[in-house]
């Protein structure tokens, strides 16, 4: 027997549960099929939540032992990695149980298993071994993605690692070597280096953050080098060979010179690429492109009109809130409503410590587009907040267009950036002036002052510095 829907979903990561959710808002029967056990994908099971997690409790187990330069005078401090772990796990566990319980208040019907089509309108849902047959008016792919590694390079989990075991290391490693200086990869390298393990991060580039306005990017890299994190740059790895006791990494450099790293464990964190594996797509005929992303138009509709694709599956920025909105438009649109995703205003943030985020263009865009534009800079020096509790390292920086003072990239190195730049996404979304953001009155102390002297400063009348 098999079960009737208007729109099947596929994939219960955040761009799919939102998705579904939405959809039935707006009245459709929808299902959410997922092959994982749990929802809330890629994001709430080893990704942005459990990275979170550790980061903060990393964060605070390094705090602690710098409480004596404080004056908190305790006795020593101890790291329990079991319960750390266990910690991360229970927050993953009660986000994704949440999940389940919105798809069944939103009156989705979840079903576990393995969803691949055996038509445009028939999605096969396989459990343990037992089939379930969905007929469906509409499908939304949304498969995700996956850790890409490199040539030859098998995860093991254990010695070699994806994200995905960085997050579950059981006894802390004495070093680590991180392939690849993008978010993922400082992320979990600021977490193990926190914990005490010797980190090494190797970069093929010149500089961290591939992509990231490269002001900021120079500070990071300063930053992080000053907590004790190596980065070994323009250098390319060779080879990744499994020891007795740990991982042997051969590398070049530029200049030809060659270099052995010896590690206990390697993280390879080079990227992500989409996951359609068992979808079964070819037989239906929906194109996918060179890199493996479906390919979709501005209504996220595939070459097959009643199949939509959306977040990591599809091109652009891989990241959870870019699912989400996507999943929250290809409802509407489905619905007949006008869906919309502005790609101009999807902030970015890094959850170091300082946390460093990003929306709109960086300099070297503007430059490259030749659009004349003003520059406005505010050091968390001169933050009185930050200052009162020591947390003033970075800056604010906003990039306004020149004639028209139009906000067009906001980039902030420092505490809390990933809260405060939603201010900013705000301001973009509503097409905000810099005079704009300089005459909005904001709190005191707080960081988000920054951004008003920074709005300030590019009309070079800032007040506090
Ligand atoms: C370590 C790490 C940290 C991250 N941190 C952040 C962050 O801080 N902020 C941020 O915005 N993003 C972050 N991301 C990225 C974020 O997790 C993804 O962009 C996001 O999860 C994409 O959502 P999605 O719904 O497109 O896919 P996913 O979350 O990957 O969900 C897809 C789901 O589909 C399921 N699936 C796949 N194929 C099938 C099938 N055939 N049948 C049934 N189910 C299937 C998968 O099991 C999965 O559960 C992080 C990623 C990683 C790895």
């Amino acid at each position: 027997m098999s079960e009737k829907f208007d729109v099947t979903v596929i994939g219960g990561g955040p761009g799919g549960y939102v998705c579904a959710i939405r959809l039935s808002q707006l009245g459709f029967k929808t299902a959410c099929i997922d092959s994982r056990g749990t929802l809330g994908g890629t994001c709430l099971n080893i990704g942005c939540i459990p990275s979170k997690s550790l980061l903060n409790l990393s964060e605070n187990f390094h705090k602690a032992k710098n409480f004596e330069k404080i004056g908190i005078d305790i006795s020593e401090i101890k790291l329990n990695l079991q319960k750390m772990m266990k910690n991360k796990d229970e927050a993953v566990s009660v986000l994704t149980k949440g999940v389940e319980f919105l798809l069944k208040k939103n009156k989705v019907v979840y079903f576990k298993g393995t969803g691949s089509f055996k038509s445009k309108n028939q999605i096969s849902v396989i459990n343990n071994g037992k089939e379930t047959i969905i007929e469906t008016k509409n499908t939304i792919i949304s498969t995700g993605s996956e850790p890409v590694s490199l040539n030859n390079v098998e995860f093991d989990e254990e010695k070699i690692l994806s994200s995905t075991g960085a997050l579950s290391i059981s006894t802390l490693p004495k070093k680590m070597v991180v392939i690849g200086g993008g978010y993922i990869g400082l992320e979990m390298g600021s977490v193990w280096s926190r914990l005490g393990t010797e980190v090494i991060v190797i970069e093929f580039l010149d500089h961290i953050t591939p992509g990231m306005d490269k002001e900021i990017s120079s500070e990071f890299i300063k930053i992080l080098k000053k907590q004790g994190i190596k980065f070994e740059l323009e250098t390319k790895v060779e080879k990744v060979i499994k020891t007795k006791n740990g991982v042997s990494i051969e590398t070049s450099n530029k200049k030809g010179d060659k270099k052995k790293f010896e590690t206990d464990v390697v993280l390879v964190s080079v990227g992500r690429k989409p996951y359609t594996k068992k979808l079964n797509l070819k037989k239906i005929g929906v194109e996918i492109n060179q890199k493996g992303n479906v390919i979709v138009n501005k209504n996220f509709q595939t070459n097959i009109k009643n199949i939509y694709a959306i977040g990591d599956v599809i091109q652009g920025p891989m990241l959870a809130h870019k699912a989400e909105e996507e999943g929250i438009a290809v409802a509407e649109l489905i619905a007949g409503q006008s869906g919309h995703v502005n790609y101009d205003t999807i902030p970015g943030v890094v959850y170091t410590s300082p946390e460093v985020a990003s929306i709109g263009q960086t300099e070297e865009q503007l430059k490259e587009k030749g659009i004349k534009y003003k520059v406005g800079k505010f050091s968390f020096m001169a933050n009185s907040r930050a200052k009162a509790i020591n947390e003033s390292e970075g800056f604010v920086k906003i990039l306004a267009e020149n004639k028209t003072d139009k906000v067009l990239g906001v980039h902030i190195i420092g505490q809390h950036a990933g809260e405060i730049i939603a201010e900013m996404a705000v301001a973009m979304e509503f097409g905000a002036s810099s005079e704009d953001i300089a005459r909005t009155c904001h709190a005191h102390p707080t960081f988000s002052e920054a951004i008003k002297e920074a709005a300030l400063s590019v009309d070079k009348r800032q007040i506090h510095s």
